[in-house]
């Protein structure tokens, strides 16, 4: 990536356009992040620890639930509720799935038709990479980016399959999870381990014939969430149903989301989940900057087969293997 800072105090320059809340900026410093190249890594690392003051003043929302439960079009709607008080809101998004094909099929302008007109809105697509969680370190990132850049309510979209959720749990203040009802047995098609994560829980598309039902999943996901233990941030989850279509109940989330936001500012567990967030940030990094050094680097590559092929034939642990690998680090 050429010209991304300019000639004259490029660095200083870029950064202040981005302060100014500038969106071309921004995408420009999204993309830098997003980029393979030890240079821009660089240059993307300069840059970060610049903002770096600029940040963490928003509220960060993670909203998950599986394909077709109504997340681009709740997220339009919510989105577009928040930017009418006045807030600048940006929407980034974890897909597992495009880590694979390289593509993008969450966070497009397209399935947020109104939040993408609006200019106190940002949305950007996917992020992609050769594993989650690289897509989640660019993520982090880009959050950091849009808060310098003047946004105060930043969703992190994630589709509902597997481990993506734990990673998005893992960078925001408020988990929020959609969930159908009608779909059989409510209780069935949804992971324990999901629903403990959540702060929130949305009953979608709570309108027409399915309004009843609607307010009967609300019953047993609430008599559900009681059974489990009460999260560490002290606050216990609450449900609610909404229709984004008829725009139905978008205000009380926005609602549920300051009560928390004041419950866990007053008994400082805010603060202390971010604390934590960090620290397991920079835990994961040590462990993905190791493990890059150790697979790219020609010192350890004949070692490496070497371990491999004594593996296949039976003659070592993997675990001793390993051993031997970090003894040649840590001569
Ligand atoms: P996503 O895959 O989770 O992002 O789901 P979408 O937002 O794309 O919605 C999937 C389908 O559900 C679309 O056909 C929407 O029109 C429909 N849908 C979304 N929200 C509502 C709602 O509040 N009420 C009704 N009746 N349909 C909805």
């Amino acid at each position: 990536m050429k010209h991304v800072f300019k000639q004259k105090s490029p660095l200083k320059q870029f950064v202040s356009e981005l302060l100014s809340g500038n969106t071309v900026t921004l995408a420009r410093a999204i993309t830098l992040c997003e980029s393979q190249k030890t240079a821009d890594r660089k240059k993307a690392n300069d840059l970060l620890q610049e903002i770096l003051p600029h940040t963490g003043r928003s509220l960060r929302i993670g909203i998950t639930g599986s394909p077709g439960v109504g997340k681009s079009t709740f997220i339009d709607a919510f989105g577009k509720s928040l930017t009418s008080l006045g807030k600048k809101v940006s929407v980034l998004a974890i897909d597992p799935s495009s880590a694979k094909t390289k593509g993008s099929i969450l966070g497009d302008r397209t399935r947020m038709e109104e939040l993408s007109k609006d200019p106190l809105a940002f949305i950007r697509p996917t992020a992609t990479g050769n594993s989650l969680g690289g897509v989640a370190d660019k993520t982090r990132e880009a959050i950091l980016l849009c808060e310098a850049a003047g946004y105060e309510i930043i969703i992190v979209e994630t589709v509902g399959v597997g481990q993506s959720e734990t990673t998005v749990r893992g960078m925001v203040d408020f988990f929020l999870l959609l969930q159908l009802a009608g779909a059989g047995d409510e209780l069935q098609g949804i992971k324990k381990g999901i629903m403990e994560m959540a702060d929130g829980l949305v009953i979608t598309k709570a309108d027409g014939e399915n309004e009843k039902r609607a307010r009967q999943a609300q019953t047993e996901f609430q008599h559900a969430l009681h059974l489990f233990q009460p999260s560490e941030l002290g606050w216990t989850p609450k449900v609610l149903t909404c229709s984004a279509l008829e725009k139905k109940g978008i205000d009380e989330i926005w609602k549920l989301i300051e009560a928390f936001h004041s419950f866990t500012t007053k008994n400082k567990s805010f603060r202390k989940n971010r604390d934590r967030q960090n620290l397991s940030w920079f835990h994961e990094s040590i462990d993905s900057l190791l493990k890059r050094d150790i697979f790219q680097s020609s010192k350890y590559s004949t070692k490496i087969k070497s371990m491999e092929k004594k593996i296949s034939s039976g003659k070592i642990m993997p675990s001793l293997a390993a051993d031997e690998i970090l003894k040649m680090l840590l001569k």
